[in-house]
């Protein structure tokens, strides 16, 4: 907007100061105005003093009457400009012109269909301006709608972008939240007595037919990274059954489902009966298996208890008794590998990674993204081996053998047998997983598991937080359903 002076601007202007002042000096009594995006001091001063002798006395208008007044609704009060002002729950706002057009839903802008996005971010000209005003829709509430003057190209003069304050409302708190960097944290750290208490059962038939249920366990599964079920059909479609309740399974180079099996005389010595220590599936791959499934259909040897631990109750317990150690962890890059004659997948990080976090507060929130360890599926280490760095591998074995100390004490194990008809399903990214030794000439044990991937857990916890919370989450922030 020109800074070239109409008396009609005056409004404008007030809106502006409005947005930075408080009790607004416009003599209309106007609930929403857009403003210009260049304001400057010395000018709007100067402009002032050139036209303010007949400046009215200011009049307070109550800050919801800048949006929410029935009394002002429809009204167009101001000139085209490259911010937009709104009054959201009694303060005012300030919109940049080029956000609100980026997120415009109208069919022209969003297709109804396939919900793709018809223009580019980049097609909007900066120097794009928005005329608004709020009106009250049926069934948003109290809208914005803004008419546009240097639109997209192909874009006419009809084209409107209507945004609820409700949804506008959102995006600034969401905004908010992301800068502060304080993330929504509802996990359950647990130790054995806290899992023993807090364990959920889910009866398959319950989980396969009823969304409140599959909801419920999906909020378990995320706050403790650990849910079993009963009454799972003797089948070997069952688990696929399971995991398509949550969406698509992930396919993986060792198939879509697997068995872990053994039989007396088994002639596949790759799953042998003896003890299998606390690791995660799959590290040496970029995006290791969010939810693991393993469905019993055989459960008829001695021993083979599984047992768990949580892997970031343990991250806490060691930030607890050393920062040292657990820095360590956060830094010295481990690398784990698969390398046989047809498959060689390598890959290295770090065994704890923190949500990349501006401020934490200690020690309640650690922010703990993930977890990585996997002690049998280490290859050599690869940096920081020696010369100078020697005493950096030291260190990390004095921080792992802290932090396995932690993992493996009994208080901190929740043991458990998985009988025949009972799957287990646990958060590969977050929840240990073992298994003691059993004797194999004695029967048969055979699990059949799957695994499925954490965008697709998250994409169906969000769709039923949608349905039954009405709020969703993602990056760690709550996000209201509008
Ligand atoms: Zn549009």
């Amino acid at each position: 907007m020109s800074l070239n002076v109409t008396t009609a601007r005056l409004t404008v202007r007030c809106a502006s100061q409005r947005a930075r002042a408080g009790p607004p000096a416009c003599k209309r009594r106007s609930f929403f105005s857009s403003v210009s995006s260049r304001p400057s001091t010395v000018k709007r001063r100067a402009r002032r003093d050139d036209e303010s002798p007949a400046l009215p006395t200011p009049t307070p208008i109550p800050h919801e009457q800048l949006v929410h007044s029935p009394a002002n609704a429809g009204q167009v009060d101001a000139y085209p400009a490259k911010t937009v002002a709104v009054s959201i729950d009694e303060n005012p706002r300030t919109f940049d012109t080029v956000f609100l057009r980026d997120s415009c839903t109208c069919p022209k802008c969003v297709d109804p269909h396939s919900r793709q996005k018809l223009f580019q971010t980049s097609d909007i000209p900066l120097e794009i301006e928005g005329k608004a005003r709020t009106v009250q829709d049926e069934k948003k509430g109290w809208v914005l709608e803004v008419e546009w003057q240097n639109d997209v190209p192909g874009y006419g003069p009809e084209h409107r972008t209507v945004h609820s304050i409700d949804w506008l409302r959102r995006a600034l708190n969401t905004e908010v939240e992301l800068r502060a960097g304080v993330r929504y944290d509802d996990r359950v750290l647990w130790d054995r007595d806290t899992m023993t208490k807090n364990n959920k059962w889910i009866d398959y038939a319950d989980w396969m037919s009823q969304d409140t249920v599959l909801f419920d366990a999906l909020a378990h599964l995320n706050q403790y990274g650990l849910l079993f079920l009963k009454n799972v059909p003797e089948s070997e479609a069952s688990v696929v059954d399971i995991a398509s309740r949550v969406g698509t399974l992930k396919d993986t180079f060792y198939g879509r489902t697997w068995d872990v099996r053994s039989k007396p005389q088994a002639e596949n010595i790759a799953y042998t009966p003896q003890f299998l220590g606390l690791h995660m599936d799959l590290l040496y791959t970029s995006n290791p298996p969010h939810l693991q499934l393993l469905h019993s259909l055989r459960a008829r040897t001695p021993g083979g208890e599984s047992f768990f631990s949580d892997s970031f109750h343990a991250a806490q317990k060691l930030h607890d008794a050393s920062k040292t150690h657990f820095t360590t962890l956060c830094t010295f890059p481990v690398t784990y590998h698969y390398h046989h004659p047809t498959h060689h997948y390598h890959y290295t990080r770090p065994t704890i990674e923190l949500h990349p976090h501006p401020k934490y507060s200690e020690p309640t929130n650690l922010a703990l993204h993930r977890v990585n360890w996997s002690p049998p599926f280490q290859g050599p280490f690869e940096a920081r081996i020696g010369g100078e760095s020697q005493t950096a591998l030291r260190h990390y074995i004095a921080a792992a053998s802290a932090y396995e100390g932690l993992l493996s004490a009994e208080e901190n194990l929740f043991e458990y047998r998985l009988k025949e008809g009972e799957c287990v399903i646990f958060d590969n990214r977050r929840v240990l997983h073992a298994r003691r030794a059993f004797d194999a000439t004695k029967g048969e044990r055979w699990l059949k598991g799957a695994y499925v991937d954490d965008d697709v857990f998250f994409s169906r916890l969000r769709v039923l937080e949608e349905r039954f919370a009405g709020r969703w989450v993602a990056d760690g922030v709550v996000r209201p359903v509008v």
